[in-house]
């Protein structure tokens, strides 16, 4: 495991929010706050994002209800997550950028009752459709987000993951082709950061070489962003979420369980493979050969300086 010298002279960093992160107004207020402290000291922030922790299990069962011609059940469900997400924007972004995110809320979620309509016709729902529906929550929030730094006056731009992880067909446990997504990666990304632009990219999605959306496992944003922390060969990975580090138990299970400041990558991949939430299991193993730094860190905590996992 040889660290390669970089041609460059600033230091990336990518830091990715999981759902609690970024749940409400509040949450992507806070998190927004790290973006902006971390702002000045690095060259270059790419941004992963979910999406609002419990959306992805409500869309879910938008298609499940449409099998079962429960037209009022998944109607409701569309109607509540558009208030939802329309109710964080309305919080956040007073004037500017306003109008525009809105439309595009009230735009996917039409599309999202026009497709469970058909799912009801037809009778069935396949992984590819489910994949299409399942992958909204990160396209709202990664547009939101980024409507909100360039409301704070931090240049930003949402981008689709499907742009740039390209994957096999497995839908809902897609597999990453990784010299094309690397390629992906470096084409569309590097250009934004080298003007300054902090790129908000979709955790969780992909696409097939035919441009079918795919998804890359419940829990995969984690994965998202060690891919493409691996592809630019950033110099950090924090991974900001709702507990203070990776911990000696389940805190939300075991009182006590306590922060563990330093982990192996060996160590934290085997934590995360028998269970340990924190991380999905598949974060590890695209940082260990660039041996790039991850740390995970409380976004509504982030002075604590929470668990690092290197070499
Ligand atoms: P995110 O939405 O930020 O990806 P997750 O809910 O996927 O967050 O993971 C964080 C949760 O993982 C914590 O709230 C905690 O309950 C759970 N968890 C399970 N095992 C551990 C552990 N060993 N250390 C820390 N958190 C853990
Ligand atoms: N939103 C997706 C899920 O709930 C991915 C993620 O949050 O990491 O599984
Ligand atoms: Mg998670």
């Amino acid at each position: 495991m040889v660290k390669q010298e970089k041609q460059r002279e600033k230091k990336w960093l990518l830091v990715k929010f999981g759902g609690t992160s970024v749940g409400s107004a509040h949450a992507i207020q806070q998190a927004c706050q790290i973006i902006q402290t971390q702002h000045d000291q690095w060259g270059g922030m790419i941004v992963v994002i979910s999406a609002m922790s419990g959306v992805t299990n409500h869309l879910i069962e938008c298609p499940r209800a449409a099998i079962h011609h429960d037209t009022d059940l998944y109607s409701k469900i569309i109607n509540g997550l558009q208030e939802q997400h329309l109710n964080v924007v309305k919080d956040l972004l007073r004037t500017s950028n306003l109008d525009e995110t809105e439309l595009f809320i009230q735009h996917q979620f039409q599309t999202l009752q026009a497709f469970c309509d058909s799912v009801q016709v037809i009778g069935e729902i396949t992984a590819r459709g489910m994949d299409t529906i399942c992958s909204l929550g990160e396209r709202l929030n990664a547009q939101i987000f980024s409507a909100y730094l360039q409301a704070e006056g931090i240049s930003s731009k949402a981008v689709d993951a499907a742009n740039l992880i390209i994957t096999d067909d497995n839908h809902q446990n897609a597999r990453p082709l990784m010299a094309e997504t690397c390629q992906k990666c470096k084409e569309l990304l590097v250009p934004l950061l080298n003007d300054g632009i902090i790129p908000v990219v979709t955790g969780f999605i992909g696409s097939t070489r035919q441009g079918v959306i795919t998804t890359l496992g419940r829990g995969g944003s984690d994965y998202s962003a060690s891919i493409i922390a691996d592809c630019l060969e950033v110099d950090e990975v924090w991974n900001c979420t709702d507990v203070d580090g990776v911990m000696t138990a389940d805190p939300s299970i075991v009182e006590d369980a306590r922060v563990i400041p330093e982990l192996a990558y060996d160590e934290m991949s085997e934590m995360a493979y028998f269970g340990a939430k924190v991380l999905h299991p598949k974060t590890i193993q695209p940082i260990i050969e660039k041996d790039i730094p991850l740390r995970v860190i409380n976004t509504f905590n982030p002075e604590q300086a929470g668990t690092r996992i290197s070499s």
